[in-house]
Parts: C-alpha cells; sequence; structure tokens
C-alpha cells in the first residue's frame, strides 16, 4: 500500500488529482479500525496529519474557522469558550487516546450516524469548506450563485429552462416542486431564504439521457421532461413526508416514460417510509435499488 504524505494543502490536491484512488486520512481513528479488520484496502494511503493549513483554527468575530486537522484534544483545551457546544460533544468522544488523534474533519468524512461532532456543527450553522485541483463547480440558481459567492464559492448561476455544459455533459434545468433555501442567523434571529428548487436533465456523451427530479412532488409537467428530453434513466425520490412517495413515483415514471428508475431519498430516516419493493408495485420500469456508495452500470 503506497503512503502518500504532503505537506502543504496545495501538494495534498494535487496528490490527490494524481491518486484519486487514495484514501484520506487524518487522526486515522477511522480508517485503520477498517483497515485493520480488512473492511477496506484502499490502494494508497493519503496521510493529511503533516498539512499545516488543515490543523489551524482561526476566529473572526462571531466565525470561527476550524481546520478539518484540528484534534478532539485542541477543541477542548482552545475552543470550550467559544464553540461551547462542539467542545463538549468532544469530551464525550472515545478516549484521550481517540480524542488526541480523532479530528473533526474525520468525524465528517466518517459520515457515521453516531458522529459526535455532527450534532453541534448543524446547531451552530456550520458550513463545510470544499476544494479541488480541478476547481469543481457548482450549478445550481442565480440566488444560490450569489449566496455561495458571497462565502467564496464560485459557482454557476441560472434558472429553469437554462442548459449548461461542463466536461462534455449537458446540464439543463428543469422545475421541480418542492421548496429550497438558506438559512441565516441563529436562535430568534434565524431566517430562512428561498434559493429556488429544480431538477435536472443530464446529457451523458454516449448519448445517454438521465432526468435526476431532484426532490419533488408529482406534476403533471414531468410529460414535458418526456416529450423534450426522452430520459432513458429516471432518478426519483420515493421516501414520502417531504417529497412524493412509491404510488406518485409510479404516475411520474408514467409521464416520464423512462425504462429505469434510482429511487433515491428512502430509508434516511422512519419517517421516509417508501421503499423500492413498493414502487416496484406501481411501475413497469426496472428499478434499480442502489446501495450507498454502490456503482452501477459499465
Ligand atoms: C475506540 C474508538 C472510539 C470512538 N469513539 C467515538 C465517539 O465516541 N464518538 C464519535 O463520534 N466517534 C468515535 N470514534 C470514531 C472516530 O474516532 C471519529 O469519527 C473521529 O472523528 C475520526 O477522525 P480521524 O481524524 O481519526 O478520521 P480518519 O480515520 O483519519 O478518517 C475518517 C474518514 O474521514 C475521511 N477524512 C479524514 N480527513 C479528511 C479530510 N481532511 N478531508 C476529507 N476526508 C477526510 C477519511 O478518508 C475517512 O473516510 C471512535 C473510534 C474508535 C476507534
Amino acid at each position: 500500500m503506497e503512503f502518500l504524505a504532503p505537506t502543504t494543502w496545495a501538494d495534498a490536491l494535487a496528490v490527490r488529482q494524481e491518486h484519486p484512488d487514495a484514501l484520506a486520512l487524518t487522526g486515522g481513528t477511522d480508517v485503520m479500525v477498517e483497515i485493520n479488520f480488512d473492511m477496506r484496502r484502499p490502494p494508497a494511503l493519503l496521510d493529511l496529519t503533516g498539512v499545516r493549513e488543515l490543523s489551524d483554527w482561526s476566529r473572526d468575530g462571531d466565525v470561527v474557522r476550524l481546520g478539518a486537522g484540528v484534534t478532539y484534544t485542541r477543541v477542548i483545551e482552545e475552543l470550550g469558550d467559544v464553540l461551547p457546544g462542539l467542545a463538549m460533544a468532544a469530551r464525550t468522544v472515545g478516549s484521550p487516546q481517540i480524542r488526541n488523534r480523532g479530528t473533526v474533519g474525520g468525524n465528517l468524512g466518517a459520515a457515521s450516524p453516531a458522529g459526535d461532532s455532527h450534532p453541534p456543527l448543524l446547531a451552530g450553522g456550520a458550513e463545510v469548506e470544499l476544494a479541488s485541483v480541478e476547481g469543481a463547480a457548482t450549478i445550481g440558481s442565480h440566488e444560490m450563485q450569489l449566496w455561495l459567492g458571497a462565502r467564496g464559492i464560485e459557482s454557476i448561476g441560472m434558472n429553469k429552462g437554462g442548459r449548461f455544459e461542463a466536461a462534455g455533459i449537458g446540464f439543463t434545468m428543469v422545475h421541480a416542486d418542492h421548496s429550497g433555501g438558506a438559512t441565516l442567523g441563529t436562535g430568534s434571529d434565524q431566517v430562512t431564504r428561498d434559493l429556488g428548487c429544480w431538477g435536472w436533465v443530464i446529457e451523458f456523451e454516449d448519448g445517454t439521457t438521465v432526468y435526476h427530479s431532484g426532490d419533488t412532488d408529482l406534476f403533471g409537467d414531468m410529460n414535458l421532461v418526456r416529450e423534450r428530453h426522452h430520459p432513458e434513466i429516471a432518478v426519483l425520490p420515493i421516501g414520502g413526508h417531504y417529497t412524493m412517495g412509491p404510488r406518485d413515483a409510479g404516475m411520474a415514471l408514467d409521464l416520464i416514460g423512462a425504462s429505469m428508475v434510482i429511487p433515491v431519498h428512502y430509508g434516511t430516516f422512519p419517517i421516509l417510509t417508501g421503499t423500492p419493493e413498493e414502487l416496484r408495485d406501481h411501475t413497469s420500469a426496472e428499478v434499480v435499488a442502489l446501495e450507498p456508495g454502490q456503482t452501477w452500470g459499465e
């Protein structure tokens, strides 16, 4: 197994681009357990512990910028007064040894439902900064572009009906029937601004067309997606409660005309009761139920 140990953020991003299969590791308290138990065998490890930029934190007024590599011990010792919720959560993590190695970034990367840093980060309105050598673009509504732009994140703003091409793949923004916004402020000053919501028609280089409805209710104009774009594959929410459920997703497929459907947004928490099996009762399209992280197709 190759071991890559960059010392600067710029080098780390470059190494990541050269070795896309390398698994990032900071404290290793999740990664090493997986490797020791043979649950994972990555071709290379990308050790981020030497990247100074990730192990720093800074404060600007009410905003604390926390490097992904700051350990729980440091959160407790250095940030107890400014981030009391996170410090309190950090005290509950594992043992002193785990707190000396384990990091907040690693906790987010592991994405465990039991992650102790997640609730205080959510409650504090934390934003995650992402970076790559490619400068991967975010595409969304004009309003979302303004919101992200004010936070230093580059994005391409557009609106429904528009088409944007990136890396030879076409993205057409289409209607969705849902809510979508950004919550700003804290406590009683909290306010949610509408940033819009939308779906995508994605045209791949080989001609495959995918309709990703985004979170949405069933709506009659889905038949325009069929008439205008003829998608072979649809990605539709089926959980119910916050989106349409399996029965309406079956009706949506009648309107869209796709021969395959990948159901999404179900099973994440108990209230999202829709299942792929139920969807199969309401459609003749092939239902491809993917596991998290699963790759499908050629
Ligand atoms: C004995 C034991 C007890 C534990 N107890 C708790 C507990 O009480 N509460 C709790 O929440 N967790 C616990 N954990 C889990 C673990 O300690 C935490 O999730 C910790 O925050 C992981 O941080 P790390 O730096 O060690 O992550 P790593 O193991 O280095 O990485 C974890 C994941 O994040 C990714 N990653 C790491 N850094 C980055 C980065 N900068 N950018 C992108 N991806 C990155 C890795 O690729 C990997 O997928 C425990 C683990 C052990 C072994």
